[in-house]
């Protein structure tokens, strides 16, 4: 499978190349050349198969020209050792739990696929290679937890001070070995930005090896597509018409639910869920797409002003947007909207959410309010990461597991940073 630069389709490369520069000369993304149909086969086995079973057959049709099939067999059961329960909360909604992996937000499940890989496509180097990963919150612990001691990688993490709960904090500060945390004085786009300029330096790059491990990484971005899949095995009977409610940020995840769209499951719409950083929202009802400046909400995984992964929804549909707005529904919603979303699931059903799942159910709910349809929203963290907005929202406390409370003791260690490419610069340097 050959991947090209989505703004010159001429460049092509391996998904060696793809992977480990994560983007293109130009500063654009990779796409795979196409997308395969799994056959219908696969789809009619479906309701029988585990995480691992059908995370196998997808990486396989992905990624099996360049990768052995006994190694995607490895990485994936070393990768998928935790649940992703679908769970029943009404008549046709449901929610799909993704925060069960080591870290407690999906970006586990990328994340450990993507080390697999790495460790595969890195195995005959003998350079080192620099990840350098910007983080709104939860990308920089998943990524840390799944590359931590790797030999022959190294781990930096920007994020935005002050902008992460305590307990996303300590998951980024307290690893130490060859991961880094350097702490921005700005905002998410900020670190986004200066990671950003860093691809783009080529000499740094040489010196460094720098890769990202963002959703801007194909292979961190793919395997988002595995539970989508997994979701749809887990409903008891067939449905027919199925829409994913998709809390979105940088537009990672709902593009891997477009993507296994692509190879044939059947989803018949998505809901975009967003907080009060809207560009993608704004763009889907008038056909123009402005980033703006990042706004500060209690869904801090979602403060993304100029999305990252908007250019892929745009090449998946041929950039028209009739296509894009009729199989994406934007909403967004405030943080008052979102803590009324978390009591009403706490005191109607039972289910303690985190703020990001809440904004997702209240995507689904808008939409099931115009449109017949079985629901799935996507809860992307656990409660437990963001336990003072659980309480503010329904006055109850989150049982924090055992795994997140020893964090809490641990010493942060962090490397404070301006907002200043050449800072970056010379710090990376050195
Ligand atoms: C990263 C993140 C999101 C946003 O996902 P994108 O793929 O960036 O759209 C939503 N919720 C949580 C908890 C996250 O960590």
């Amino acid at each position: 499978m050959k991947y090209y630069n989505i703004n010159d389709p001429s460049e092509k490369v391996s998904l060696r190349q793809a992977v480990l520069k994560s983007i293109t000369r130009t500063s654009d993304l990779y796409m795979p050349v196409y997308f395969p149909l799994l056959p219908s086969a696969f789809y009619a086995k479906l309701g029988k198969m585990s995480f691992c079973e059908i995370a196998l057959e997808v990486s396989k049709a992905m990624f099996g020209s360049d990768i052995p099939k006994n190694t995607l067999e490895n990485i994936v059961n070393k990768a998928f050792t935790f649940e992703i329960p679908l769970r029943k909360i009404r008549e046709n909604l449901y929610v799909l739990e993704l925060f069960h992996g080591p870290t407690m937000a999906f970006k586990d499940v990328g994340a450990r696929f993507m080390a697999g890989l790495f460790e595969y496509l890195i195995k005959n180097e003998n350079r080192e290679i620099t990840i350098l990963v910007a983080t709104s919150g939860d990308t920089g612990s998943a990524v840390a937890n799944a590359f931590f001691n790797r030999n022959g990688i190294k781990v930096v993490i920007l994020y935005p001070s002050g902008r992460v709960s305590e307990i996303q904090e300590k998951q980024l500060t307290t690893m130490g070995r060859n991961i880094t945390a350097l702490e921005v004085d700005g905002d998410f786009d900020d670190c986004q930005r200066l990671a950003k300029l860093a691809f783009a330096d080529t000499e740094l790059n040489n010196r460094l090896n720098l890769t990202s491990a963002n959703s801007i990484n194909f292979a961190r971005l793919f395997p988002q597509s595995f539970y989508y899949y997994y979701a749809i095995a887990q409903l008891n009977e067939i449905k027919n018409f199925v829409v994913f409610s998709v809390p979105s940020g940088n537009f990672g995840n709902l593009t891997a639910g477009l993507i296994a769209r692509k190879m044939g499951l059947n989803i018949n719409n998505f809901v975009a869920s967003a907080n009060s950083n809207r560009a993608v929202v704004d763009y889907l009802t008038s056909g123009n797409f402005e980033p703006r400046p990042t706004l500060h909400t209690i869904t801090n995984a979602m403060d993304v002003g100029n999305p990252s992964n908007f250019p892929r929804i745009m090449e998946i549909f041929n950039k028209e947007h009739h296509a894009i707005s009729s199989a994406i529904r934007g909403y967004w919603f405030t943080d008052e909207q979102t803590y009324a979303a978390m009591s009403e699931l706490q005191n109607n059903y039972s289910y303690q959410a985190d703020p990001h799942g809440a904004v997702a159910y209240l995507g689904i709910k808008k939409y099931q309010e115009e449109n017949n349809c079985t629901g799935i929203f996507l809860e992307t963290a656990h409660p437990a990461k963001f336990p003072v907005e659980v309480k503010a929202a329904t006055n109850m406390q989150v049982q924090i597991p055992e795994t997140l409370k020893d964090l809490l003791f641990a010493t942060k260690k962090s490397v404070r940073m301006p907002n200043d490419f050449s800072v970056l610069r010379k710090f990376l340097n050195t």
